[in-house]
């Protein structure tokens, strides 16, 4: 793939500068990607009713085709455009979530090419509540299609060199406004057919989206690459998975403890460098010579967590360990997308203890 010069902009995150954004959005409209950030995560855009542009998110990622990507508007009104219809249960999640980490699939309009979908005869389509990806949509004057900006099964990029260390040479430009808040990408919920499904965890919690939509039906699953059709797109275990093996490990705090630290200790003794993902809680217990730790925060404060979560994973892929061995978290509110992106990086090596 030929390379370009990535140029790194710094942008405020709360009153971008007009001059960058008109920067960013004159490659956008010119067909190149410009990474930038949303309260979730870093997203990798292009102009969604562009094809081609699309087609150069898959290159760059090494993504393959059959896995869509989210279109992110600056406004409800945009919604019109991207879909043939849009259900009142849409207006009433819109008007409760928007602009936020709930992402909407819905039927796909005829202007949406269909590599933006995967050939899927839906759309996946958010509005993101971060001014800069706001201002980068308006100025562009197109919808923008974005995933997360990093390779291809690779944990997300909360920060701008995060997107550096895995895409540069590959795009044309990444804007850096600092870490983003949310840390983990946004809840899918599919209600492009009768009954509301939620296809990811994500920003926006199950408790939070049942106020709206009561009867929603949870149907995350983890399929593993060999095991044929994937039911939904995004449901492939392997996902967001660091360079080192991750061995997750769930149950009560002080079982979860003790198997961290004999796990830990066993590896290290086996020549293996050890790292350990865990709350500010385990710290005391687990500080064993030759382990390099990172916490993620308080288990009193699960959205730190979150905003953490993939710093972590490429934290101690930059320190050289061999295996990481993660606490899992109680799966509420934000809880139940942090467990979902740990089974992934694990891809399914969950101990229960
Ligand atoms: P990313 O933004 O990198 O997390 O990737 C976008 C994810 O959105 C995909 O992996 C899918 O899980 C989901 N997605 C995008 N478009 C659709 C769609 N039309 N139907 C179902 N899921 C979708
Ligand atoms: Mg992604």
């Amino acid at each position: 793939m030929n390379t370009l010069p990535t140029r790194v902009l710094k942008i405020d995150p709360t009153s971008p500068d007009p001059a960058v954004i008109h920067e960013a959005a004159a490659l956008i409209r010119a067909g190149q990607l410009v990474a930038f950030p949303t309260e979730t995560v870093y997203g990798l855009g292009a102009n969604a009713l562009d094809a081609l542009a699309v087609d150069r998110i898959y290159q760059a990622k090494g993504r393959p085709a059959t896995d869509p990507v989210i279109v992110h508007v600056q406004a409800a009104q945009q919604v019109a455009e991207l879909t043939t219809h849009i259900p009142d249960v849409a207006r009433a999640l819109i008007d409760a979530f928007w602009p936020g980490p709930l992402t909407l699939v819905l039927s796909r309009g005829p202007r949406v090419p269909p590599n933006v979908s995967a050939g899927l005869p839906t759309v996946a389509i958010r509005m993101p509540a971060h001014p800069v990806a706001l201002a980068l949509i308006t100025a562009a004057g197109v919808p923008v299609a974005a995933p997360s900006a990093n390779l291809f099964a690779h944990p997300s990029p909360t920060t701008a060199q995060h997107v550096l260390h895995d895409l540069d040479g590959k795009i044309a430009l990444i804007l850096d406004a600092g870490p983003t808040q949310v840390g983990v990408e946004s809840t899918i919920l599919d209600i492009s057919a009768n009954h509301p499904r939620l296809l990811r965890p994500g920003g926006v919690s199950l408790d939070t989206l049942r106020r709206i939509v009561p009867e929603v039906e949870v149907v995350t699953r983890y399929v593993r690459a060999d095991e044929g059709a994937v039911p939904a797109p995004g449901m492939l275990l392997k996902h967001y998975s660091p360079r080192a093996e991750l061995r997750l490990f769930d149950g009560p705090d002080e079982a979860v403890r003790v198997a961290l630290s004999q796990a830990a200790a066993e590896l290290t003794r086996q020549g293996f460098h050890v790292g350990l993902l865990v709350a500010d809680e385990d710290r005391a217990a687990l500080s064993l010579p030759g382990v390099s730790l990172v916490s993620l925060g308080s288990l009193g404060d699960l959205s730190q967590v979150a905003q953490r979560l993939f710093a972590g994973l490429r934290d101690l892929d930059a320190r050289g360990v061999d295996v990481i061995l993660a606490r899992a978290y109680p799966p509420a509110g934000i809880g139940m997308a942090i467990q979902d992106r740990l089974i992934r990086a694990a891809q399914g090596r969950v101990t229960y203890v």
